[in-house]
């Protein structure tokens, strides 16, 4: 058996129960990694502090064995940022189909409404509350 083998095998039996990496562990470990990047040019002592605080609670969480607290953790981090991952993923998808798509909200329940490119007057149905209008596009 290789050394390498042997190392895989003893990480293997460590991490065996634990809870490991999420979505909010993620997210620590990025604020962790941008605040070590500030700090090469403001090499501040507050900045390093709370740099291990960050690091001692991406360990304390990836090798925590209490699986229900980490995951409620998860779950309200998720509900606090579920605006922001909205906002970026209705980005990236205008950035991505901007060229094919109109978007637009429905004048009566303010649903976000997607359509093809086209030029010219239609009438649309909202399919989130049945409202119907008609909407012009030009070029
Ligand atoms: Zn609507």
């Amino acid at each position: 058996m290789s050394l390498f083998s042997r190392l895989r095998d003893a990480l293997a039996r460590f991490m065996s129960g634990r809870y490991g990496t999420d979505s909010l562990n993620r997210s620590l470990i990025l604020i962790w990694l941008l605040l070590a990047i500030v700090n090469v040019f403001f090499h501040s002592l507050v900045i390093y502090v709370i740099e291990l605080v960050f690091c001692f609670v991406v360990f304390f969480r990836m090798l925590s064995r209490n699986y229900v607290k980490r995951q409620r953790e998860n779950a309200a981090w998720y509900g606090m940022t579920s605006g922001i991952r909205g906002a970026f993923r209705r980005f990236m998808i205008r950035r991505r189909d901007g060229k094919n798509f109109h978007f637009f909200k429905c004048p009566n329940c303010k649903a976000p409404i997607r359509m093809p490119r086209k030029v010219g007057r239609f009438n649309i149905r909202c399919n989130k509350c049945g409202h119907s209008f008609q909407k012009e596009f030009k070029k």
